[in-house]
Parts: structure tokens; sequence; C-alpha cells
């Protein structure tokens, strides 16, 4: 049945943060799992969406250092006919960590792309002259400035707008503000056709304009870092907690379980999950609460149709 009004669809094209599941060096409880072929734990790359309102040009929310392997994965994101011409028409930054950024390198063959991200996120990249590599003549950055509506695809209206986070980890220097509102951490509230979607792969903390975005979606895809806050230490996999690396958790005091707990009439999904987390072992009293709490765990390959 065809439409008159444009759909909004978003596929996961991977839901794990920084390393993936199984990390490449990591022995952790969910990535021995991961690396012995347990069933419980589903390989995941490290996390972006793609979104269309037709199905035929895609917008990619983040490029992801693993965006090869999901345009592998990903039939709708592969060349159709002859040429070189992909259907991805504009990829979205909201940082310019390693994990949101790195994968812009596998698009740089010459595609007519542009690249939308906040001036502070663009210059992070122009400081990098390895990203020179995609041709700013036909993969031209455009700044985009925070609550300002641009249309990347048409018919999909989008808006960066921030939430407190900090600078990307290979920026940081001197004290570290792990929870500055500005132009470092953004979000994305996409709309097509009446439908909304919010993607906030990084956030250290809820604030109001955050709170009513989400209830104003039908869709949220958040943060889900790590289970607690203190994982990473308490695994011995690390020296910071979450909210140091501006990552709030998912449960405890203040996390995103009971920070969200007033937005039940939005279908509400984790990404960007660490390999350190329980909730990624299916069974697990961590996924059950989760999922108690109404939420859903993103996977790689899971599609979203609004
Ligand atoms: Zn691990």
């Amino acid at each position: 049945m065809s439409r008159a009004n444009p759909r909004l669809k978003a596929l996961v094209l991977g839901s794990a943060a920084g390393g993936g599941v199984p990390q490449w060096n990591c022995g952790c409880g969910v990535c021995r799992l991961a690396w012995s072929g347990d069933q419980r734990v589903r390989k995941r790359t490290q996390a972006g969406l793609a979104l269309t309102v037709d199905g035929l040009s895609w917008l990619l929310l983040n490029a992801s250092i693993d965006l090869r392997q999901q345009i592998l994965a990903t039939p709708a994101l592969q060349p159709k006919g002859e040429g070189r011409r992909s259907p991805i028409a504009a990829v979205v930054l909201t940082n310019a960590e390693v994990d949101s950024a790195a994968g812009l390198l596998a698009l740089r063959e010459r595609q007519p792309l542009s690249i939308f991200g906040t001036q502070a996120t663009l210059k992070a990249i122009g400081a990098n002259r390895m990203f020179d590599a995609v041709d700013r003549a036909v993969a031209p950055r455009r700044a985009v400035c925070l609550g300002e509506a641009f249309e990347p695809l048409p018919g999909l209206k989008l808006e960066l707008f921030a939430v407190p986070g900090k600078v990307p980890l290979w920026l940081e220097e001197g004290n570290v503000g792990v929870d500055d509102i500005g132009e470092g951490t953004v979000c994305v509230a996409a709309e097509a056709g009446g439908a909304r979607l919010v993607y906030a792969p990084g956030c250290a903390h809820v604030t109001e304009d955050l709170g009513a975005r989400a209830a104003a979606a039908d869709v949220l895809f958040f943060d889900g870092t790590l289970f607690a806050d203190d994982e990473m230490i308490v695994n011995g996999l690390g020296d910071k907690t979450g909210r140091r690396m501006g990552h709030m958790p998912v449960a405890g005091p203040g996390g995103t379980l009971e920070a969200f707990a007033r937005h039940a009439d939005v279908r509400r999904i984790l990404i960007h999950i660490n390999n350190s987390n329980p909730i990624l072992i299916e069974g697990s009293p961590e996924e059950a609460k989760v999922k108690a709490a109404g939420w859903e765990v993103a996977f790689d390959g899971m599609e979203v149709a609004l």
C-alpha cells in the first residue's frame, strides 16, 4: 500500500559502544561469552543508525569505525545498478569520537554526500588531515547550528540539540568537564510525516529539554553505555566511572531507567552499549530489569518503522 506521507524508517547499523562486542582485546564476562560463541550474547558493531523516508536514499547518524562491515550486512545501503552510486546521501555526526566519526574514512571514494555536524565537531574533524581523504569538493561539510532545523534528505527534518557530555577522548587535556553543554556532544531529533525519533547515543544526564523532546517522540534511542556507574572499575577494565566518561548509567540513582520512568508511552531503546554491560547477556537479571522497565536493547540489524 502506498502512503501519501513520507514514512520514517530507522535501521540499527551498530548497537555497541566503542570497541564493539566482543572487543578485540577484551576478556570481560560479556566478551568471553561472545568470543566463545555463546548464543546468549549477540556480536555487535559500534553504534550508528541509518534513516530513510523513501527507502531509496539514506542518512547515516554517525559513521562508526565499523561502517564498511555494516554496509556489507545491510542490502539497503549497497549500490544498485551500474556505476559508482551509493544510496547513502548524507551523514550526520553527533561528536568527533573515533567510534562516531572514523567511519568517514570508509566513504572516501568520491561519492557525493553531505557531512553535517556542529561547528565544534567539524573543526575537530577538520584539524585531522587524514579526513581530507574524504574530498570536500564531492563530500562537503556543512556546519549546523544547535536548534536549527535542516533537511539532509527530502522530507526528513532534523535538529541537533545539546546534552551534557564531554569532549572526545582524543581531545581530552587537563581537567575534563564531564557536564559541558555545548556543541561537543549533541543528540538528533528527526521528524518525517509526523513521526518523531530522538537519537541520543551519549548523555551525562537528562536535561529538561531532552526530557521534553523524548516525551514528544515516538521512539527514543538512548545511551546504554554502562549498566552501573562503577562497572569499568569493578570489572578491572578501567579506572573511570561512566559519568567521568560522559555517560549516565542505566541503573541506580539518577540512572536512565529512573530518568525516563515518566516516558512509558515512548518506545525506548538502549543503544551504544559497552561490552562490559550485562544487559548484553540475554536472560541476565540486568536484561530482565531493563525489559521490566519497558526498555528494549538494540541489536545490529534492528528495524524500526514509524
Ligand atoms: Zn569486554
